[in-house]
This record gives C-alpha cells, sequence and structure tokens, in this order.
C-alpha cells in the first residue's frame, strides 16, 4: 500500500499557506533524501497555454527551487514543447514556449533557476525508452533534459484533461516529460487502429470555399496532408503523423470524427508514457506533488479555463504517481460539484458521483483508465493510504524575514521623516457611517 500525504486548502496562518503545506509536505514525504550535493533536480511542471489563467502560479515553483538549493542540489525549471494541438497552439517550439510562459510568469528571475525545455527547439532532442512491460506503447521518447536529470519533482495540476479525462501526475509525467515525438507516439499518430490516420473521413460535408473557415483549413497541417481545392478539402490520410491540429476544426464539422477509442487508447498510452519518464530517470528518484486547486475541467493546456468543477481539495505528495492520483481521483468523487459548472450542467453535483469522466472528457472516458493502466504496468499501486498531515510547529521556515517589522524598518521610517505627514492628514473629522451600510 503506497502512502499519500495530503493537506486541505484551508489557510489562515503563516504555516497553512498553501505554499507552506506544499513544503510542509515536501518534508514528511521525505523528497529531501533524494537530493544529493550538486545533483541536478529538474522541477516538472506545465506553466500553462497562453490565455488559460488555472495553472500553477510561480510562488509555489520559486518557493520548491528554494528548497531544493537549501539542500544543496542544482534545480532546474523543465517542460517540453507540444504537438500543435489545435488551430493556435503557443507551446510547439521552445521559442515559442518560452515567450509564453515568461508571459505566464515564469522567467529564470521569478522561479530562481534556468528554464530548460527539456526536448530542444522543435522537440526531437530526446533519448529513447525501450517499454516491454507497456500496455500499448512498447518504446517512449523522453526529452534529453528531463531524462539526464539525476532525480525529479513533479509538480503536477489536478484537473480535467480532454485526452486523458483528468490530468494529474500521470499525465504530467507521461505527456509533459515526452519529447515531441514521444508525444506523437502517445496520442497515437500513425497507429494503424486508433492513429487519426484511421478516423471515419466524410469529405462530402465539407463546404469548401464557401466555407468561413477554408482559409484556416487550407493551411493547418504542418505536414501538408490537408489540401483545399475547388471541390473542397482533400486530405491525405498516409501523410497525417496525427499531430491533433485540424481535430477540432474537423471533427466540429463533421468532416473527420476521432477513431473509435482514440480518447480510451490515448489516456492508456498517457500511462506508458509515464512509466517511461520514471524509468529515465531513476528509481525512487522522482517525488510527486500535486496542487488540486482550481480544478478546471479542462487541462491547462488550453487557452482558457472554465470555472472549478469541484471546489479546491488540497495538496498531496507521494513517492507513488499512481497512488496519488488515486487519492485526488477519489477526493473528488467525494466533493459535491461546483454550483454554474460543468458539473452542474452535467448531472455529476451529488458527492459520490466520479466527476472527471462527465466533465474532463469529449465522450464519457473512464477517468479510471491512466491509474488502472499504471497499476497494470507496474508504475504504482491504486491501493493508499491517505495520511493527513498537520501543520508545521515553527512558522520561521515560511516567513519572507525573522526580524519583526519595527526593528527591519525603524531607520528608514526614521530617515523618511514625513512617511506620518508631521502635521497629520486632511480628513473629516466625523461622517455618518450609517447610512453607508
Ligand atoms: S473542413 Fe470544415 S471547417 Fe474546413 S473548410 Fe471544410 S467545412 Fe470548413
Ligand atoms: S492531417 Fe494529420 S498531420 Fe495534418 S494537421 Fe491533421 S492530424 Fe496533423
Amino acid at each position: 500500500m503506497a502512502k499519500v500525504y495530503f493537506m486541505d486548502d484551508r489557510s489562515q496562518s503563516n504555516q497553512t499557506s498553501l505554499v507552506a503545506k506544499m513544503l510542509t509536505l515536501f518534508d514528511t514525504a521525505g523528497f529531501g533524501n533524494m537530493i544529493k550535493p550538486n545533483d541536478v533536480v529538474a522541477v516538472k511542471l506545465h506553466m500553462g497555454e497562453y490565455n488559460n489563467t488555472a495553472y500553477i502560479r510561480p510562488v509555489y515553483v520559486r518557493a520548491l527551487v528554494d528548497k531544493i538549493k537549501s539542500l544543496g542540489g542544482e534545480p532546474m525549471v523543465v517542460d517540453t514543447t507540444t504537438l500543435p494541438y489545435f488551430t493556435y497552439a503557443s507551446r510547439v517550439t521552445a521559442l515559442d514556449h518560452l515567450k509564453t510562459i515568461a508571459r505566464n510568469g515564469f522567467t529564470q528571475s521569478t522561479v530562481g533557476c534556468p528554464i530548460v525545455i527539456a526536448d530542444g527547439y522543435i522537440g526531437t532532442d530526446d533519448v529513447r525508452i525501450d517499454l516491454p512491460e507497456g500496455f500499448i506503447l512498447k518504446e517512449q521518447y523522453v526529452g534529453t533534459g528531463i531524462a539526464l536529470a539525476d532525480s525529479m519533482i513533479l509538480l503536477s495540476h489536478f484537473k480535467g484533461h480532454p485526452m486523458g479525462t483528468y490530468g494529474g501526475a500521470l499525465k504530467n509525467m507521461g505527456v509533459g516529460c515526452a519529447s515531441k515525438r514521444g508525444k506523437l507516439n502517445l496520442h497515437l499518430g500513425g497507429h494503424p487502429k486508433y492513429g487519426l490516420r484511421t478516423r471515419p473521413y466524410v469529405p462530402e460535408r465539407c463546404k469548401g470555399k464557401e466555407c468561413p473557415d477554408w482559409e484556416i483549413c487550407a493551411n493547418i497541417c504542418p505536414e501538408g496532408a490537408i489540401t483545399m481545392t475547388e471541390n473542397g478539402i482533400e486530405w491525405n490520410s498516409e501523410g497525417c503523423i496525427g499531430c491533433l491540429a485540424c481535430l477540432p476544426m474537423l471533427a466540429m464539422c463533421g468532416v473527420a470524427m476521432p477513431p473509435d477509442d482514440y480518447f480510451d487508447a490515448t489516456a492508456a498510452a498517457i500511462a506508458d508514457s509515464a512509466l517511461a519518464a520514471a524509468k529515465a530517470i531513476g528509481e525512487g528518484k522522482v517525488g510527486y506533488i500535486n496542487l488540486a486547486l482550481d480544478i478546471a475541467p479542462w487541462c491547462d493546456c488550453v487557452s482558457y479555463s472554465d470555472r472549478s468543477i469541484v471546489p479546491n481539495l488540497g495538496i498531496f505528495a507521494s513517492w507513488d504517481p499512481v497512488a496519488i492520483d488515486s487519492a485526488c481521483l477519489q477526493k473528488a468523487t467525494e466533493a459535491g460539484g461546483m454550483p454554474g459548472s460543468v458539473a452542474m450542467a452535467k448531472g455529476v453535483m451529488d458527492p459520490g458521483l466520479p466527476k472527471f469522466t462527465a466533465c474532463g472528457s469529449f465522450m464519457g472516458i473512464s477517468e479510471e483508465i491512466q491509474p488502472n493502466v499504471g497499476q497494470k504496468i507496474g508504475l504504482g499501486t491504486r491501493d493508499f493510504e491517505l495520511i493527513e498531515v498537520p501543520p508545521a510547529d515553527d512558522d520561521t521556515a515560511f516567513l519572507f524575514t525573522t526580524i519583526p517589522a519595527g526593528a527591519k524598518h525603524k531607520k528608514a521610517f526614521a530617515k523618511k521623516g514625513d512617511i506620518y505627514p508631521p502635521g497629520g492628514f486632511k480628513r473629516a473629522d466625523e461622517v455618518d457611517l450609517e447610512d453607508m451600510r
């Protein structure tokens, strides 16, 4: 049985700030024990798509980076390039990715260490991992910058996800540590049964140049597998590598729908890919932290963030990625849905109902696939003990300074002299507040 350490999201003191809770869980889980002096420690997180607003705030990352430095480690914040995924993706190259995350608040100066796009400029700098134990993937490609790290803190935002149904540790590890070609692999590009190449294609539904979006479709495919002619769309399925860029457009108008079981098979492949990243870094070298906060129905990889489907659940830490995600899923199921959210629209407001199967996926794909596959392939266990951790006794580790305000600022106040104007402020002596209440 795996241990999952947990603290809720209530916060009313220095020791119970959510940043303090994350650090308390880091210590309780013993993540510091895997960090030796001068070890390169990756902090892996998703830093958000353009205009997404639910992603993990930079302050959590800075606090972890400072913690790793205090233990003698050499931290680096890492992520990887993405597939195009949709029409206007913003993290497909390292260049775009760095621009997007800087806009989201992540730079070397904010996080306190270099940020490395671990699979290189276009996403082909990777390490191949053999996966004979994989459920569907038998090999996978992990970003070099992640595979070569001495250890890793996987800092994951737990929320919904359109492909995996939910996104947590397994998705952050499986999709986020895979290089671009690793992502093509796990999204089953070119797969003979589940790949997009096999999707039902109904070109007669294309309105051709009468469609207001025809020029977008003419320019959507980076492989040149889609062309627009006088007669409408022409798709060369053999040339399709499954990059997903055209998926939403072609599905919306009914020209090409994903093949049967595409999302189920992708969710399974995410767990395989997570195992590849774990193998690349090494046993006992990854500590998992899930922030189950701002639990939007969809991922940080879309360029908007909907209302949370359940209230904040809290912060979780474990050495087991399957157990930590299982604990988060259980907490989400136990929670009531958020009024006015997708949970209400989908009829899953009652405690006891799975939330992500209804709210995260397109077609009711089971939220259990990722952890079930993770357990089957030996990545972890669904059998967990949830251990509620009390706040730290001492708050000094979480303070900006341990010098009280008076002692710290007395000299500056005295030097400026007129912080409180010598004659006092110009104000009414008394007002009628009753009318304002
Ligand atoms: S494939 Fe769909 S979106 Fe594209 S031009 Fe045809 S009808 Fe329009
Ligand atoms: S046809 Fe295939 S390769 Fe081209 S945009 Fe669509 S998914 Fe990508």
